[in-house]
């Protein structure tokens, strides 16, 4: 029993990483290599999704091709758009009619820009679109309102502003700028603004977008250029094949970053609904990557016959750049909340391009030696899991 026991165990596995962005490509790069790795990558590169506001403003590249990141690994790459998981036959399909039979699926395809309110899809550019953003923006001045007061939305805004001295660049939200920073991070928030001539609408529920402008409660805000940078959203896929998900259709999973639904699946990055610190992770690399590597762990302790341990992960900061010399590091405690310590200016500005290539380098670093990417661990408090499960029994 025990020898057929260990044959079983023994047996080359087929893992299949659905998505190749930070969560993915870390995951699947840190996987025992004694399995049959497969990545299902939509493009045949990595984008660097945290710096699509400096492509937008001007930077020359922000991909790594894949085969460069997998280079002497074995992992085979696909490159095809996932249409739909078979839970029951264990199965990836994809848009060009290939299927893909999987033991272990690890699902990482990560979120977009929401681009649902009216008028959004039609007339504003977006992160993704930041390409098409840059070749507008080349071609003159005018009036451009970048929409949300979030993350994405402040760099995108201190970003735009000064590679483009020709537009003039204002900011809508429904809130106030950056309101999950400290008082003196919203303060030199405000400064950067300032400097840069960047006008902010605070308290302004902007209700879509138009040939002319930005839709709001308070009227309309006239302008050339659109950039939507409201809240992201995730792929419908997991839903719609049968996975148990949140309220934002994100893969619900346990303390080992497995499916509550379906133990051979595990799902990471965005696309996953983690308890950190007792709420569901920030859509971030910050966490993505974390989450992903461990996901890997869980999935190599379980071949080796091994119980694996619970994730476990505090927040340390909060990286925004203000353009290329300037910048905000918001020191947060282990559940995000901000503390009143800031870093600010060129040191700020250092920090957050260090980190971003850091990102990068950790890809490379997992290529030549998995298992080498580490992170902060925090205790381990309620899981996804437990929280679903209290979430179930309170709606009975
Ligand atoms: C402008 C900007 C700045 C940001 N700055 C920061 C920051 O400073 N710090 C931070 O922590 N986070 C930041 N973020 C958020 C961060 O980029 C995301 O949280 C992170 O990319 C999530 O990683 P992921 O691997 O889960 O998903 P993604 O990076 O989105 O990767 C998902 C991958 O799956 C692929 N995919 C999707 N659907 C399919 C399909 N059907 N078939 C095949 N492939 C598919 C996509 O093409 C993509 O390659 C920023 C985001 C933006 C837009």
């Amino acid at each position: 029993m025990d020898a057929k026991k260990n044959a079983h165990r023994n047996a080359r596995k087929n893992i299949v990483v659905v998505g190749a962005g930070y969560a993915g490509l870390t995951a699947a790069l840190r996987l025992d290599r004694k399995q049959r790795i497969t990545l299902i990558s939509a493009e045949s590169h990595f984008t660097q999704r945290i710096r699509l506001h400096e492509l937008a403003a001007g930077r020359p590249e922000v991909t790594v091709p894949l085969s460069e990141l997998t280079k002497g690994t074995g992992i085979t790459t696909v490159q095809a758009r996932v249409g739909g998981i078979d839970l029951d036959a264990r199965q990836v399909r994809t848009e060009d009619g290939r299927v893909f039979p999987y033991d272990t699926l690890v699902y990482a395809l990560g979120s977009r820009t929401d681009t649902t309110a009216p008028g959004v899809a039609e007339h504003a550019y977006t992160a993704e679109t930041a390409g098409d953003l840059r070749a507008r923006l080349d071609a003159g001045g005018g009036d451009l309102v970048v929409v949300g007061g979030g993350l994405t939305g402040v760099e995108m805004a201190a970003e735009l502003a000064e590679s483009y001295p020709a537009w003039r660049v204002a900011l809508a939200t429904g809130g106030a700028v950056g309101a999950g920073l400290s008082d003196k991070g919203r303060r030199h928030l405000a400064r950067t603004f300032g400097r840069l001539g960047v006008r902010t609408h605070e308290w302004t529920r902007v209700t879509g977008v138009g040939p002319d402008g930005v839709r709001t409660d308070q009227g309309v805000i006239t302008a050339d250029v659109v950039v939507w940078a409201g809240s992201f959203t995730v792929s419908p896929l997991a839903a719609e094949s049968g996975l148990a998900v949140d309220e934002r259709g994100r893969i619900v999973v346990d303390e080992t970053l497995t499916s509550v639904s379906h133990p051979d699946v595990y799902a990471v990055g965005d696309a996953a609904a983690v308890q950190v610190q007792g709420s569901t992770n920030r859509m971030s690399c910050a966490a993505g990557m974390p989450i992903a590597a461990h996901a890997a762990d869980v999935i190599n302790a379980r071949a080796a016959g091994r119980t694996p341990e619970p994730f476990r992960f505090r927040y340390l900061l909060q990286c925004i750049s203000l353009g290329r010399r300037d910048g905000l590091v918001q020191l947060v405690n282990g559940d995000d909340s901000p503390k009143d310590r800031i870093l600010s200016g060129r040191t700020a500005a250092f920090v957050k391009e260090r980190i971003c290539r850091f990102t990068v380098a950790s890809l490379r670093w997992e290529r030549a030696r998995p298992g080498t990417y580490m992170w902060v661990k925090g205790s381990a408090r309620r899981t996804g899991a437990e929280a679903h499960r209290a979430q179930t029994s309170a709606a009975r």
